[in-house]
């Protein structure tokens, strides 16, 4: 919040206050919008290169708030983590996501996309009751476990404890899991150890300036290199160019994701599924 022109001089902590506030309505005006339904799911391609084919979708929430407009899951999201309403929200996003991969799947077969990586905050992963919750979606939709991939982020597992349990027994469930926006936390290589990760989604940042002269593509060169030394796969994230794609895919990327490939949408186009990467 910003002081409005005009003398007065607000101070720092008037400036939380009026935070906290905006917050709170936030908060509030979340839990009418779960109940008015005004919460959407939207899926992105994740691509295989390079040839383009839509292997996995990524599901992405979106808020159509009647006066606002589209609201930001970044704005959202971590007021809805901070009131706990992430809990009831992550899991109609993680029963709307699988119940549509089950729709696609059985639409589309092999020429569908044959993952969903769905989303999960740090409070949904803490809250006791996670992974028996997604057990009962993937009974209730008939989703397989190997066909839900769960995104988390390494801030989210850093704190160990419930958290970690809860990915320990996603993993032993047959859920994948890739770790998000990997190089960006702060124990990214450690984690490695002590946490079950099938997928490591390789932060935007490190793409974009891939394909500059100089010393940029060292950290994408590493995190391919860390990937596959350990047998995992690696994602990479934010790709907008044929060019990031073609020096990405030189550099022993065979996943990527992007506005390049696909923006995030209610109904990819799956069908003739083939992106033009170079
Ligand atoms: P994220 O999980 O890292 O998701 C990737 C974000 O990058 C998405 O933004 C996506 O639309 C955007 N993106 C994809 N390709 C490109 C590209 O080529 N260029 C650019 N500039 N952006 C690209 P979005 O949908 O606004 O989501 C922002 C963040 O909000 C997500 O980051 C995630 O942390 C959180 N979020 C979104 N949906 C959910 C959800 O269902 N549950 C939870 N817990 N968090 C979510
Ligand atoms: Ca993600
Ligand atoms: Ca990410
Ligand atoms: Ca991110």
């Amino acid at each position: 919040a910003k002081a409005a022109g005009g003398g007065r001089h607000r101070g720092y902590s008037d400036d939380l206050d009026a935070r906290a506030g905006e917050q709170a309505k936030l908060g509030a005006e979340i839990r009418a919008a779960l109940d008015l339904g005004q919460f959407r799911v939207v899926y992105q391609p994740i691509v295989s290169l390079p040839d383009g084919r839509i292997v996995s979708v990524e599901a992405l929430v979106r808020w159509e708030h009647p006066e606002r407009g589209l609201i930001s899951p970044a704005e959202f999201i971590p007021v809805a983590e901070q009131n706990g309403l992430i809990v009831e929200l992550g899991a109609w996003i993680l029963r709307t996501a699988c119940s549509q991969a089950v729709v696609w799947r059985n639409e589309f077969g092999e020429a569908g996309p044959q993952r969903m990586s769905v989303n999960v905050s740090a409070r949904q992963l803490a809250e006791p009751g996670f992974t028996a919750l997604v057990a009962e979606v993937l009974a209730w939709t008939g989703l397989a476990a190997h066909q839900l991939i769960v995104e988390v982020t390494e801030t989210a597992v850093f704190g160990g404890g419930l958290a970690v349990q809860a990915v320990k027994d996603l993993h032993e469930l047959g859920v994948k899991i890739a770790l998000d926006d990997f190089g960006t936390g702060h124990s990214s290589l450690g984690l490695l150890q002590t946490v079950p990760v099938d997928i490591l989604k390789v932060d935007k940042s490190f793409v974009d300036t891939i394909t500059m002269a100089g010393r940029h593509a060292v950290i994408a060169t590493a995190l391919i290199q860390v990937s596959s030394g350990l047998g995992l796969m690696a994602v990479a994230e934010g790709v907008e160019t044929a060019e990031q794609a073609a020096e990405l895919y030189r550099l022993g990327y065979r996943l990527a994701q992007g506005y390049h490939f696909g923006r995030p949408v209610a109904e990819p186009d799956f069908l003739g599924t083939r992106v033009a990467v170079g």
